[in-house]
């Protein structure tokens, strides 16, 4: 699941007409955009430089390339001098990968006692960038302009979070997801067209019997069960009832059992995220706790109760986590209206994971009160104060709308000493009842993915590849203002549906 191998192809737009001399600066200062840009990029993929392009045939070819090259996964154009427009229609048209059009030059100051006419024909991003753009807006290209030299930080922190974006638009391009059970019964937001999310946004969403699990987990040997347990024990604070030679020590080695049975079912199938129900566990005798949250820290997306829309929107978010940063299943639980700033109490029934802690997460084992089952283990700990967001894809009937909240995570106003479970503690943008207000307006879900560290802008870049709705609800919403909006992007999205 690393992206560290995916490129990103940088295109310089130019013609023939300016002569071989000038075309060899073209590419040469064009390298050394790319080389500026590199010395601020912070995603894991790389800035690749291509031969500056001169002609229709030439603007065709690299689009075509782009678009076919499983490694590229975006394309950033900048049209160092004027190249008629025209020349790139059948490429734009070709071109399957996410654009970003920087517009840029290669000098950052203008020499204003030397500047002559060889200098203006060889600086034309001013004009030449505005007839590319004009292109791109005609064709209705979904693309990010960034504007500014490329070693002003604001041009590399943009062009940064868009590549995470790329980076979560290859996943979602390339995501299966492994449901064990149907989602649970009555439930409408977890619900959802499958076939529709594939023709969006690319991923198969593809059902598993629980007994595929209930299997894989009577397979694996108390040796390798052990093994593992030994790991908990070396990584967390393990409850002494559940550590080797104590009175709970086997539930934890079944714990381990359904980890290993799970991981190796998601690596044979190449998923990248999975679903469970608490309702459909079959002979499983623990609903999965410790087992997801474990592969959640390694990457993988998650939606209790069947709810593949929130465990693939979890793995594309992941994959565009910056490292050492948190991303989690969520679940708004329960609020506190005051005294004191409104909060949300953020967990679920055990599946929140451990990138979001402040902390050593505990393992421990207490009773689950729904599905009866045996008592499941689960690692416990509060997350860490952060800004951050959450976030929910919601099936409109006729469209997918991203919803982005802008939130605070806190610590707790007090300590949770009889809460059995890993929790968040949030206080939403702009106040806890307008958030929920616009919120459910908006036909949000109840299930999220909480980010602590990918950005708002990578969020909207992503959406604006998928050609998907995103309402954001932050410190500037106003629901006058947002209840009208929701009116104008339901009006649009209907007049804009391609069928
Ligand atoms: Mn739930």
């Amino acid at each position: 699941m690393t992206a560290t191998a995916k490129e990103i192809w940088f295109l310089t737009g130019t013609q023939n007409l300016y002569g071989p001399e000038t075309l060899e600066q073209v590419a040469k200062q064009s390298q050394n955009v790319v080389e500026q840009l590199k010395a601020g990029f912070g995603a894991s993929a790389t800035l690749t430089w291509k031969p500056i392009l001169k002609t229709s045939d030439e603007i065709r070819r690299v689009m075509l390339d782009a678009s076919a090259d499983d490694n590229c996964i975006g394309v950033i154009a900048w049209m160092h001098t004027f190249s008629p427009a025209k020349m790139w229609i059948s490429g734009l048209d070709a071109l399957q990968k996410p654009l970003l059009h920087l517009h840029t030059q290669a000098g950052q100051s203008l020499p204003w006692a030397t500047i002559d006419m060889d200098f203006m024909n060889l600086n034309q991003a001013a004009h030449g960038d505005r007839e590319f753009g004009h292109m791109v807006t005609r064709m209705g290209t979904a693309r990010k302009v960034v504007v500014g030299h490329p070693t002003e930080k604001h041009v590399q922190d943009r062009i940064t979070a868009w590549a995470f974006a790329c980076i979560g638009w290859n996943t979602s391009q390339n995501l299966k997801l492994a449901r064990f059970g149907d989602n649970m019964r009555y439930v409408a937001v977890t619900d959802g067209d499958k076939v529709s999310a594939q023709m969006k946004f690319g991923m198969s969403i593809e059902a598993l019997g629980i007994n595929a699990l209930v299997a894989a987990v009577a397979e694996v040997s108390e040796a390798s069960a052990e093994a593992l347990c030994q790991v908990y024990e070396a990584e967390y604070d393990v409850a002494p009832e559940l550590r080797a030679g104590g009175a709970r020590h086997e539930s934890l080695v079944y714990g381990a059992k359904i980890e290993i049975a799970l991981r190796s079912i998601l690596e044979a199938g190449g998923y990248g995220a999975f679903t469970s129900n608490f309702e459909d566990l079959g002979e499983l005798r623990q609903l999965p706790g410790l087992a997801v949250q474990r592969l959640m820290a390694d990457g993988y997306g998650f939606g209790g109760e069947g709810d593949w829309k929130t465990s693939a929107l979890g793995a594309i978010l992941k994959s565009m986590t910056p490292a050492g940063g948190g991303t989690s299943f969520m679940e708004d639980y329960t609020y506190h209206f005051g005294p004191g700033t409104p909060k949300v109490l953020g967990a679920h029934m055990l599946e929140v994971c451990p990138t979001i802690s402040g902390q050593k997460p505990k393992i421990e084992i207490h009773p689950l009160g729904i599905g009866g089952k045996e008592d499941p283990v689960r690692m416990v700990f509060t997350a860490k104060p952060a800004p951050g967001r959450v976030v929910c894809l919601a099936d409109m009937g006729d469209r997918f709308r991203l919803i982005s909240n802008e939130i605070t995570i806190v610590e707790p106003t007090a300590d949770l000493p009889k809460l059995p479970v890993a929790r968040a503690v949030w206080e939403p943008a702009p106040s806890l009842a307008e958030s929920a207000e616009a919120w459910i307006l908006a036909g949000g879900s109840h299930h999220t993915v909480l980010t602590n560290s990918v950005s708002l802008e990578t969020i909207e870049d992503f959406a604006r590849i998928a050609k998907a709705e995103l309402v954001i609800i932050d410190e500037d919403t106003n629901l006058r203002a947002f209840r009208k909006e929701l009116q104008w992007s339901a009006s649009y999205y209907r007049l804009a549906a391609q069928i």
